[in-house]
């Protein structure tokens, strides 16, 4: 039988992969494949956070280049983070996972609010714990947010799910046919390189807290059960490489 590599993981599923091949909205057929994921490394006994982002939806930056108020538009885009936490709960549940959602941004009828100590708690008690409203502030992202709550629950890794790459390369795989895809890399390379893997204030809270990162494609069932025993697919970030 196969063992989990960690004890704590955070998830990151930005809102993209939540869409699926449609780009935009909330695909069920997709969120139901990636709750079964998230379910599988649960009976491993890993203990699952997962951070659900909200581009999907609605992004901040978008909303102010249409002439926004940036800080109303960041909001919407925190609460459309909430809307696919409730999503994704609601698959987990439907397959007998136990789930919280708790939210940054108090709504106490919709969520718990953020508590670390209580979703410590839930985690030991292998619950699945959802954060959904990003950090609760405007102008972050909810990359910031995964950094930030790994760090708080004290997760080993961050394992970033996506839905249109396996990994980082080192341009543009859909546009340079000269790309290559790196297995491992550190933090400074990220910065220094400026690969589009996650925001600056991301990395360098990753960096300074020395909290790995995983990237890789979630478009194939299994792939967060892979990662989690410790099969290398996808790029592997460090502090020092
Ligand atoms: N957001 C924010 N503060 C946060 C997290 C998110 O203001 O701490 C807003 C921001 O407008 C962002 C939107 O929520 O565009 C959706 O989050 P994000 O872009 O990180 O989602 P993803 O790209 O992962 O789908």
């Amino acid at each position: 039988m196969s063992t989990s590599k960690y004890k704590r993981v955070v998830l990151k599923l930005s809102g993209e992969a939540l869409a699926g091949g449609k780009g935009s909205g909330i695909d069920p057929a997709v969120i139901q494949s990636i709750a079964n994921q998230v379910k599988d490394i649960v009976e491993l006994g890993v203990e699952v956070a997962v951070v659900v982002g909200g581009g999907n939806l609605w992004r901040g930056k978008a909303g102010s280049e249409m002439g926004m108020d940036r800080a109303s538009a960041d909001y919407m885009g925190m609460l459309a983070t909430v809307m696919n936490s409730l999503a994704l709960q609601d698959s987990l549940e439907n397959i007998g996972v136990q789930t919280r959602v708790q939210t940054s941004i108090e709504m106490r009828q919709v969520a718990e609010p953020y508590i670390r100590r209580k979703a410590i708690r839930h985690l030991e008690k292998k619950r699945v714990v959802i954060f959904a409203a990003g950090t609760g502030n405007p102008y972050f992202s909810t990359d910031t947010t995964a950094a930030l709550r790994a760090a708080e629950i004290e997760a080993e890794v961050i394992l970033m799910a996506k839905n249109n790459v396996d990994g980082v390369y080192s341009a543009d795989p859909t546009i340079d046919q000269t790309a290559v895809k790196y297995n491992t890399l550190s933090y400074l390379d990220l910065l220094k390189e400026g690969l589009a893997v996650m925001d600056t204030t991301a990395s360098s809270l990753c960096m300074d807290n020395d909290i790995p990162l995983i990237v890789f494609s979630i478009m194939e069932e299994g792939n967060i059960k892979r990662v989690v025993i410790g099969e290398e697919i996808g790029t592997t970030i460090r502090g020092n490489n």
